[in-house]
């Protein structure tokens, strides 16, 4: 797993993710630092978006044209929005 550090007390923490879920199909997932206990939203996804990433995920790296492109960037946005919406 992924090692950072926080930004509350600086103290350095293997992330480990935890799945909130929310009403309406919303996951929150997150993490917390263990010395501080902040919590760190690292990512919110709606099942529109859980959708999306699937599709990007199938999706072979030689086929990734215009149209993959868009739609990630349309997830991205997304995604981005539903965090702002949980932090
Ligand atoms: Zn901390």
């Amino acid at each position: 797993m992924e090692k950072v550090a926080c930004n509350k007390c600086e103290a350095t923490f293997e992330i480990q993710l935890k799945e909130d879920k929310k009403e309406d199909g919303i996951i929150v997932t997150y993490f917390i630092c263990p010395s501080c206990n902040h919590k760190y939203i690292a990512f919110v996804t709606d099942e529109e978006c859980r959708q999306l990433q699937q599709e990007l995920g199938k999706t072979h790296i030689k086929l990734r044209g215009k149209e993959w492109k868009k739609k990630r960037k349309q997830l991205k946005k997304k995604m981005a929005k539903l965090k702002f919406k949980y932090i």
